[in-house]
């Protein structure tokens, strides 16, 4: 697998590759990759030829206060899981190589980027949104794959596709647990014995949401009391926040009829951790996907 660490290299491959019709499928990543990340390059690799996967730490997704020094950088394990993945190159790029001196351009998505984790994260998407952008002009992908664990990025990147005509397909790839239901994330790393074994509330919290709209609850302050409930009962868990939004809107429903998300932010001690619940009509009736 060749890494590719500029703009100009990559833009060279990704040329050639169009030129020949090659489909180009990108999955793009901060590292300190897990089965959730290597699911989005399997699904890639199924429908597209050549796939490049990125590993940027994107500064300006990370607010001072956060954890970009302390973000696991475990480059070497990285790349021998896209080798073996069999991806055709890692697009590696220093941060000046994406933010050279002079920098002032960014994309922001109004509306959706404010609520929610836009809101406990200031900034946050403003910086997701505009490296995006650049890794889609960098790479030029017929298909980028995101997943859902973060259902409001990945709506956010959805909007701004739309909204800029760009000509990229998004594809939405499941949340890939562990045994135990936990949502796997890079942030994992961070959680000591204790809190890991806390850290199950979350996924603990949508499911006991998932049971009551399996027992026909559609009222959303009924839906967000139960998953409460679970919180509360866990010592460790700081609630950021634990909403019922619409899919499309991320704004709070009263009632889940269409298609929604169970939302869910929460501190396991030091760490914030993110999950969420996809709650879908189907038929008469709603289905839930963890
Ligand atoms: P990150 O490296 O955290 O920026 O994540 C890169 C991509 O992997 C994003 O599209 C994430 O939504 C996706 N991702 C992270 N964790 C998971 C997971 N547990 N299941 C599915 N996709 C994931």
């Amino acid at each position: 697998m060749e890494t590719i660490r500029t703009v100009a290299w990559m833009k060279e491959k990704s040329r050639a590759a169009r030129q020949e019709q090659r489909i180009i499928g990108l999955v793009p990543t901060m590292g300190a990759l897990h089965a959730g990340h290597m699911a989005l390059v399997e699904r890639a690799k199924r429908e597209c030829s050549p796939v490049y996967a990125s590993i940027f730490l994107n500064p300006k997704q990370f607010a001072a206060n956060e954890d970009l020094s302390r973000y696991p950088r475990p480059l070497k394990t990285d790349v021998e899981k896209l080798t073996a993945a069999k991806v055709d190159g890692l697009f590696l790029p220093e941060s000046a190589e994406i933010y050279p001196p002079g920098f002032s351009t960014y994309v922001h998505v109004e509306g959706l980027s404010e609520r929610l984790e836009g809101k406990s994260r200031a900034g946050h998407f403003r910086g997701v949104s505009t490296v995006v952008m650049k890794l889609f002009e960098i790479v030029q992908p017929h298909y980028a794959y995101f997943g859902r664990k973060d259902a409001q990025q990945v709506r956010i990147v959805q909007q701004m596709a739309r909204d800029l005509d760009l000509d990229v397909g998004i594809v939405v790839c499941p949340i890939v647990r562990e045994s135990d239901g936990l949502a796997m994330s890079s942030r994992n790393t961070y959680l000591d014995a204790a809190d890991r074994k806390a850290a199950t509330v979350l996924v603990r919290a949508l499911r006991a949401a998932e049971h009551e709209i399996a027992a026909g609850v559609r009222d959303a302050p009924h839906l967000q009391g139960a998953m409460q409930k679970i919180l509360k009962s866990e010592p460790r868990a700081r609630v950021d926040y634990a909403e019922i939004v619409d899919a499309e809107t991320f704004e709070a429903v009263v009632r889940v009829s269409r298609r929604c998300y169970a939302l869910l932010a929460v501190f396991i001690g030091k760490t914030r951790l993110i999950d969420n619940l996809l709650i879908e009509p189907a038929g008469d009736d709603l289905r839930c996907d963890l």
